[in-house]
């Protein structure tokens, strides 16, 4: 039972929490100083029941969204809206705020995939579940939706553009689904799960393609493409468990090791000249096998980040109760939170048609 250790704590019972791509790469042990003993889970949703002295915007008994990311609201960057940089948050990091649950790289702080969570600076993060709101749609708030979201706006999509999404995983699907708000003409989702392409296909209104079949997934989209590339390619794959996808599909003698970055070179390869690269995926620090010389030689621009979710959140709030966006759609599976283990296996290895799994405490 977590408990208030800060005058701008609040803590959240929890009534809905997921599982999260990012959680596999600290369940691939991929991500640095993941202690034994912390607690996992950014998503969370829940009702506030106990507020440390400092806390007035949100009270007892409020149901609220938490954003993954832990933002103190006042330093530079969180004023700018950078809310995933904030500079106070995560004093282990030069280069990301705190993330719930996330290994000490991020802060430390314990995961929602939990009873309760303590919930700091709940003056800035947790935002108000409008009544109507389904649960399982407030969930997918956290960072699904946002992440999506963000992943579109950070491609530069002009009206007509050609988008290119690698990774049909939620958020690679819900970054299809989004690239359409910002005036995409064409959009083209690749992975390698026949089951995930399937479902982009209807959620997303997506083109859908399995690079296992193709020879080379650059000259795939470069030919579909009238041999220019994408206009913007969003990476919603980040560093790769088992990292040999580059060696085995392009038949080159190139040895990458665990946290491979196979779908960040073909996005840097596959978008035209002067394009945009948006990526969302998480890499560790040694993902450092990128072809920075085409993207040089190519003048493109590359954009990334964590995602701010609380910067979003107002317009997307707004595009859910709107039924623009039908984040729950994505749900296919309910668990209870003691079949958590279950729940980790069948997402890491892609099992019974996974694509998001929702838990209930
Ligand atoms: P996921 O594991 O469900 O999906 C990843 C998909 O990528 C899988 O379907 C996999 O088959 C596919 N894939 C693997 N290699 C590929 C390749 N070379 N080309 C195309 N597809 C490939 O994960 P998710 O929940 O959708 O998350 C996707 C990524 O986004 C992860 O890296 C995650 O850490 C990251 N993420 C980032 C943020 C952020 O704030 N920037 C937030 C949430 C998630
Ligand atoms: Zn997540």
């Amino acid at each position: 039972m977590p408990e208030i250790k800060h005058p701008q704590d609040a803590i959240v019972k929890v009534l809905r929490t997921c599982i999260c791509g990012s959680d596999l790469h600290l369940y691939n042990g991929n991500v640095p100083d993941t202690r034994v003993g912390s607690t996992f889970g950014h998503e969370f949703v829940g009702e506030i029941v106990e507020i440390g002295k400092d806390v007035t915007k949100v009270k007892v008994g409020d149901r609220v969204i938490v954003p993954f990311n832990i933002a103190c609201g006042e330093c530079h960057f969180c004023r700018q809206g950078m809310f995933g940089n904030c500079h106070e948050s995560n004093t282990q990091s030069t280069a990301v705020g705190a993330i719930f649950g996330y290994s000490h790289t991020a802060g430390g702080f314990d995961g929602g995939q939990a009873e309760y969570a303590r919930v700091p600076y709940a003056n800035v993060g947790p935002t108000i579940i409008p009544p109507d709101m389904d649960l399982d749609d407030a969930v997918l708030l956290t960072d699904v939706v946002p992440t999506g979201y963000q992943a579109a706006e950070m491609a530069g999509i002009q009206t007509g553009d050609t988008v290119v999404v690698f990774g049909a995983g939620p958020i690679g699907i819900m970054a299809a689904r989004c690239a359409w708000l910002f005036g995409a003409g064409r959009v083209i989702l690749i992975d390698q799960e026949d089951y995930r392409l399937d479902f982009a296909r209807g959620y997303s209104y997506c083109e859908a393609y399995n690079f296992r079949e193709m020879n080379d997934p650059v000259v795939f989209i470069k030919k579909i493409t009238d041999w220019m590339g994408a206009d913007c390619v969003i990476d919603a794959v980040g560093a790769e468990a088992e990292g040999n996808a580059l060696q085995t599909i392009t038949g080159r003698k190139l040895l990458l090791q665990a946290g491979s970055a196979t779908a960040l070179h073909w996005a840097i390869n596959a978008v035209k000249k002067g394009g945009v690269v948006s990526i969302v995926g998480v890499y560790g620090p040694t993902d450092n096998l990128v072809p920075i010389g085409n993207m040089m030689n190519k003048g493109l621009t590359m954009r990334g980040n964590q995602t701010s979710v609380k910067r979003l959140l107002p317009r997307l709030i707004d595009h859910v109760q709107n039924g623009i966006l039908n984040p729950k759609g994505l749900i296919t599976h309910r668990i209870p939170l003691e079949e958590v283990a279950d729940g980790y296996r069948m997402f890491s290895a892609k099992l019974d048609n996974c694509i998001k799994t929702v838990m209930i405490p």
